[in-house]
C-alpha cells in the first residue's frame, strides 16, 4: 500500500521547472538552471518507475516516496523511497543515469562514462549507508526500537551499463536494476521472517513518518543568485508559454497564439509562491503577473479563498495552499 505517493513532483523540482520557464534563455544562469532541472526531472522519472514492481509485493507493507525527515542531531535526511513491513524496512536510493556507471569502492564515487567524457558523482552506496544511520537515529529518537534496516540502490535507466570490481560486495549485494527489483525485495523479506512490529506500532510509525515529513523548498532565487527582475513577468499562456495574457470577456487571452484560459492566473500565482515568497500583497502579485487593475487582482485573490492577515494595502495573502499537495483551487473568477 502506498502511503505517501509520488504522483505530484517534489516541490524543488516544481521550483526548478517554474524557474526554467520564467528565466529568459539568454540569462547567464539559464544553462545551470536547465541542467539542474533535467537532473532532478530524470531522478523523479526514475522514482516513478518503482511504482510497477512495488505493485506486486505480496506481504503487508507501507510505501513512502520522497520522505524528508529531521534526525536526532537536527539535520534533514531524504530517502527516495522507504518500504516498511512488520519484519523490517528497506531504503531505496534511485539512480536514473545513462551510460556506463562504475561503482568505485576505493574513492567511494560513482564514475559515469559517456561517449566522450567521464564524470564523478556521489556514491549511492555511501548515500544509502548514511540514510540508514539517520533513519536508525530517527527510529530511536521516536521510541521505535529493533527495526532492521536494509538498503537498496535501484538503477532505473534501462540503457545504463553497471560495472563494479568483483571484490565490491556492497555493490553486488545492494545494487539492482529496476526490472529485478521485485525479486530483490522478496529475497530481503524472505531473510526477515521474525515479526518486529505490531499493527499498532506500524500505524504509529506511519503516522510519525507522515507528520514529520518536510518538503524541501529552498529560497531558489538566492540559491542561483537571482533577483525578481531577472524573471519574465506576466501570466503565461498554457499553450505557447508566452507571458503576456490579457483579460477580455472573462478569460485570459494570449497575445501571441490566441489561446484562451479561465485559469491561467493560478499557475502564475503558483510561480510566485515557488520562486518569490510564500505570502504576498495585492501590489506584489500585480507587479509579478503584470495585472494593472487592483480590483481585478482583488477579485482573483478573493476567488481563491486564501488565508490573509493585515488590512487595506498591507493585507498579506498566504500562498501556502499553492505549495500543498492536496489543495484544489476554485477554477474561475467573477469578472463583475
Ligand atoms: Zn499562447
Amino acid at each position: 500500500m502506498i502511503v505517501k505517493t509520488n504522483t505530484i513532483p517534489p516541490l524543488f523540482l516544481q521550483q526548478l521547472e517554474s524557474l526554467s520557464h520564467r528565466l529568459p534563455p539568454h540569462h547567464e544562469k539559464y544553462g545551470e538552471v536547465i541542467r539542474k532541472y533535467r537532473m532532478h526531472a530524470a531522478g523523479y522519472a526514475g522514482e516513478k518507475s518503482l511504482l510497477y514492481p512495488f505493485r506486486y509485493i505480496n506481504s503487508p507493507h507501507a510505501i513512502f516516496f520522497d520522505l524528508r525527515l529531521r534526525d536526532s542531531i537536527q539535520h534533514y535526511f531524504q530517502m527516495d523511497a522507504l518500504l516498511l513491513t512488520p519484519t523490517c524496512c528497506i531504503i531505496f536510493e534511485v539512480k536514473n543515469i545513462s551510460g556506463t556507471i562504475y561503482f568505485d569502492p576505493h574513492f567511494q564515487q560513482l564514475i559515469r562514462k559517456d561517449t566522450n567524457q567521464e564524470t564523478s558523482l556521489p556514491d549511492p552506496l555511501s548515500q544509502v549507508k548514511r540514510q540508514k544511520q539517520h533513519l536508525s537515529h530517527w527510529f530511536i529518537s521516536n521510541h521505535f526500537y529493533h527495526i532492521p534496516i536494509e538498503t537498496v540502490v535501484v538503477v532505473t535507466n534501462q540503457s545504463s551499463v553497471i560495472q563494479a570490481p568483483s571484490t565490491h560486495n556492497d555493490a553486488y549485494n545492494q545494487v539492482v536494476r529496476v526490472e529485478n527489483l521485485l525479486g530483490k525485495i522478496e529475497g530481503i523479506l524472505g531473510r526477515h521472517q521474525e515479526k518486529k512490529l505490531s499493527n499498532k506500532q506500524l500505524t504509529n510509525i506511519k503516522k510519525s513518518l507522515l507528520d514529520q515529513h518536510t518538503d524541501y523548498c529552498p529560497t531558489i532565487m538566492k540559491m542561483f543568485h537571482l533577483k525578481e527582475d531577472d524573471l519574465c513577468k506576466g501570466i503565461a499562456c498554457p499553450q505557447c508559454h508566452h507571458k503576456s495574457m490579457y483579460r477580455k470577456n472573462g478569460k485570459w487571452n494570449c497575445i501571441k497564439c490566441d489561446t484562451t484560459s479561465k485559469t491561467a492566473h493560478v499557475a502564475g500565482i503558483k510561480d510566485y509562491a515557488l520562486l518569490i515568497g510564500h505570502s504576498a500583497t495585492n501590489a506584489a502579485l500585480r507587479d509579478f503577473l503584470k495585472i494593472e487593475s487592483r480590483h481585478l487582482m482583488l477579485r482573483i485573490l478573493h476567488g481563491l479563498h486564501l488565508p490573509q492577515t493585515g488590512a487595506q494595502k498591507n493585507r498579506m495573502y498566504s500562498l501556502a495552499p499553492f505549495l500543498s499537495r492536496n489543495h484544489e483551487f476554485p477554477r474561475t473568477i467573477r469578472d463583475s
